[in-house]
């Protein structure tokens, strides 16, 4: 039925003397950049009908379950990222406007909204000062810092909980962001001692003595 349409338009717009040119094959976002577009194509849908109501019903539901999580955690203003990466642009400001840990930010707010707490480590959310420098280039001025601090907060509850490692906090949470290498502790301390550094500081003091007293435990044990 869709060939037989398909042709009987093709055959209309042939007689007008107009000539049909089939959709292309995929979006160009910029010069040279394509982004596929696997929901929207039809080719791209399901073999029935009601194969396809259920694919759209698992989407709605994923993304009901995305927004539900993250207004129960706390960081509800991170459904309204559009993943621009606009804030990115902190990291090409000045000394004193950019972003002092060279965070990504856009990927410590996609981290937040599932509670994602490894990609929030990886990415360096338990070193963000909470500035605001990034917050000034979100062109829908979403509250970075709020939500880095409460993923900094859950974070230590799920360190206490044992929800995440040790190695993760201690390789990947606390590390210099020009080597990328992790901090020894009196390097921590050093860095941390700076001004504006104060809460990353407290941060780092508990967490390490969480690691501390969970090491000193498994050590009593044996
Ligand atoms: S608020 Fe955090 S992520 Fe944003 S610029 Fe400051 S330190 Fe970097």
């Amino acid at each position: 039925m869709v060939e037989k349409d398909d042709k009987q338009r093709k055959k209309a717009t042939g007689e007008d003397g107009l000539v049909y040119e089939r959709p292309r094959e995929e979006i160009e976002v910029l010069p040279g950049v394509r982004r596929y577009q696997f929901i929207s194509k039809s080719q791209h849908r399901m073999l029935t009908k009601h194969l396809n109501r259920i694919a759209m019903v698992i989407i709605a539901l994923t993304l009901a379950f995305v927004i539900f999580k993250s207004v129960f955690i706390g960081t509800g203003y991170s459904v309204y990222c559009l993943e621009d990466r606009s804030c990115m642009r902190v990291l090409s400001q000045p000394e004193g406007e950019n972003c002092p840990e060279y965070i990504y930010p856009v990927e410590m707010v996609v981290a937040s909204r599932t509670a994602d707490y490894e990609r929030f480590i990886r990415q360096g959310g338990l070193r963000c000062i909470q500035c605001g420098n990034c917050t000034k280039w979100c062109i829908l001025e979403i509250n970075i810092p709020e939500i880095a601090a409460r993923m900094q907060e859950l974070s230590l509850e799920a360190l206490d909980e044992g929800k995440i490692s040790a190695e993760l906090v201690l390789e990947h949470g606390f590390i210099d962001p020009q080597t990328r290498e992790p901090l020894t502790p009196e390097a921590a301390r050093a860095r941390y001692s700076r001004e504006g550094y104060d809460k990353v500081a407290r941060l780092y003091e508990q967490m390490t003595a969480i690691i501390a007293e969970r090491e000193e435990v498994q050590v009593a044990e044996r």
